[in-house]
């Protein structure tokens, strides 16, 4: 079907009345994007028109309110074209359409556009929707961009996404919740009984080492008015989430014990407790979730007192390995322990979690926390991985990530767009996109640098080196012999792309991990002094736009740090606080 020759378009794109003109318009949205893109590809002046006269030939945009939020369909059919969708599956298949022509949306500011002076698509009949109804990610890019985060069918965004982008599934607590459906500070001098009973006292003073005492009865009703206060402040936010802080310092009195030993796990206790919530506020909140974290000692799934159905569980994969997939790593150092003593490794508590949940969400990591820019070898667990939630019937997915600006270095521009795609089809051609990217992002230098990750990659597996996402060791793959060859093939890179600046940035963006490394561990930690090595380190990274080099501190107070001889800034909300670590 011919859609555009010689700059003529073949006919007009038609939305409803309704959406005509109107700014909060999903289907007007991505009608004004479609005209935008049709036009760069053929220069051909595509126009939007109210569809009166079904006969005529053009694409036809409409939302239909009988699909899911995220499903969509285009169909060719008489000689027109026909996209629709809910709310965000309509913008997702105008997107579709987009890539079937050929256009790639790799970075907010990286879009491959091809340019056609005949535009002609074979028949299409497809309808889709993804593999995980929530898909989250925090990577800067994504964070900061709205329509980006559209293009990768981001459903999830901590910060939002405009309605008129689709909207977003929103937290109304997002993690960690208790300090703020339990103020600590409110009830510690007259209610200590209310907080975790841990190293013989209960944790009623001013420290972070608290939980709740989740056995206490006054607990269920604090949080139902407070959940209550909260939910009515955030009426578009549609899950809350009730969970502990993050500390491993839960209530040891007896009763919690009990319960803990009773259920098989810590989560039970927790689960009794929410599950009460959950029901008391059910008549008011129809549509909201409660959520709670598996994590660290709620990890493994209680064998007694399961989920309401009003309730999920986002399952941490906190201290798993991501050298290699969930399923076939051996290393069971950092197994959690059971109340009876047996342990369990990520694996064993994704498919109990599986057998006895039917809303389970993984949050899962892509970086190494307090060191953004470490290479981090996890390229070949991306898609079994996600494969994997999905054989275990994973409805959600948060990809933990680099939320520095311009989402770290790292070659972390393609990590999004590979888990961008995998979340939405875990079975995709992974390889295909990957190369894709390599070839247009990166463009002559793209074997160099394909090169340097399949040396990190082969290196992990070879040796079967594990991969935390909270060491702060060098790893094995970053020895300085090992630096020396990767610093050839980034030199060929560089050579590679000399003539084109665009792409020549890329690659010394990249680059910007490797020096990381030389320089923290060979001057900062071994005491070397090279100010204007690290200077010029600093004035890069500014260039680059990079804004962390770890998660709790933003460069200048790393900066601050390294030129004091000190390892790393410490985070202070107050900027006119400033304190240095001398070692990690
Ligand atoms: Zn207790
Ligand atoms: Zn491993």
């Amino acid at each position: 079907m011919l859609l555009a020759e010689n700059r003529v378009p073949f006919g007009a794109i038609y939305v409803p009345e309704s959406d005509f003109d109107n700014y909060n318009s999903q289907v007007w949205f991505i009608s004004g994007q479609l005209r935008y893109y049709l036009a760069r590809i053929t220069t051909a002046p595509f126009e939007i028109k109210v569809c009166q006269d079904k006969h005529a030939n053009g694409i036809y945009i409409a939302s239909d309110d009988t699909y899911a939020d995220d499903e969509f369909s285009i169909n060719t059919l008489n000689g027109s074209l026909y996209i629709k969708g809910g709310k965000r599956g309509v913008i997702y298949g105008g997107y579709e359409l987009l890539e079937i022509i050929g256009c790639r949306f790799f970075t907010p500011d990286c879009e491959k556009i091809p340019t056609l002076t005949t535009l002609a698509i074979t028949e299409i009949n497809k309808r889709e929707k993804p593999a995980f109804e929530f898909r989250d990610m925090d990577y800067g890019t994504i964070m900061r961009y709205s329509k980006f985060a559209t293009q990768c069918r981001i459903n999830g965004r901590w910060n939002g996404i405009p309605e008129m982008l689709g909207g977003s599934i929103g937290y109304a607590l997002g993690a960690h919740s208790f300090a703020r459906l339990v103020p600590h500070h409110e009830y510690r001098d007259t209610h200590p009984e209310y907080f975790s009973f841990y190293n013989g006292r209960r944790q009623n003073i001013e420290n972070d080492h608290w939980q709740l005492c989740l056995t206490n009865p006054d607990i269920v009703d604090i949080i139902v008015d407070n959940a209550r206060k909260i939910l009515k402040e955030n009426p578009n936010k549609k899950i809350l989430s009730i969970s502990q802080n993050d500390n491993p310092y839960n209530c040891q009195c007896e009763k919690c014990l009990k319960s803990d030993a009773e259920e098989g796990s810590p989560v039970g206790t927790l689960i009794k407790l929410v599950n009460k919530v959950a029901e008391i506020l059910e008549p008011e909140f129809p549509d909201v979730t409660f959520d709670i974290l598996a994590y660290h000692y709620t990890r493994p799934a209680s064998k007694k007192t399961q989920t309401r159905h009003n309730v999920c569980v986002r399952l941490c994969a906190s201290t798993t390995c991501f050298a290699h997939p969930y399923d076939k790593c051996d290393d069971r150092t950092r197994a959690v322990k059971h109340p009876n003593g047996k342990t369990s490794v990520f694996i064993d508590d994704l498919i109990e979690w599986s057998k006895v949940c039917n809303r389970l969400y993984v949050w899962d990591y892509t970086s190494n926390f307090p060191l953004y820019p470490l290479p981090f070898a996890n390229w070949r667990v991306l898609q079994p991985n996600l494969q994997t939630m999905s054989k275990y019937n994973v409805k959600g997915v948060f990809e933990e990530a680099n939320c520095a600006a311009n989402g770290g270095v790292d070659f972390n521009d393609m990590r999004v767009y590979l888990l961008s795609k995998l979340m939405w089809n875990p079975n995709c051609d992974v390889d295909a996109h990957r190369k894709e990217f390599m070839e247009y992002f990166y463009g002559e230098a793209a074997p160099y640098l394909d090169q340097y990750l399949n040396m990190i990659c082969d290196f992990v597996e070879k040796e079967n080196y594990h991969l935390y996402i909270q060491d702060i060791q060098r790893p094995d793959y970053l020895t300085d012999e090992l630096l020396g060859q990767y610093n050839l093939l980034f030199d060929k890179a560089e050579m590679a792309v000399s003539g084109d600046g665009v792409r020549l940035s890329r690659v010394q963006k990249a680059r910007l991990s490797i020096r990381f490394v030389d320089i923290f561990w060979n001057e900062i930690l071994n005491g070397n002094y090279n100010a204007e090595k690290i200077n010029q380190f600093f004035t890069d990274l500014r260039a680059h736009n990079i804004s962390r080099l770890d998660e709790w501190s933003n460069i200048e107070r790393t900066y601050r740090a390294w030129m004091d001889g000190k390892a790393r800034g410490v985070y202070y909300t107050s900027p006119f606080r400033y304190d240095a670590e001398s070692i990690l």
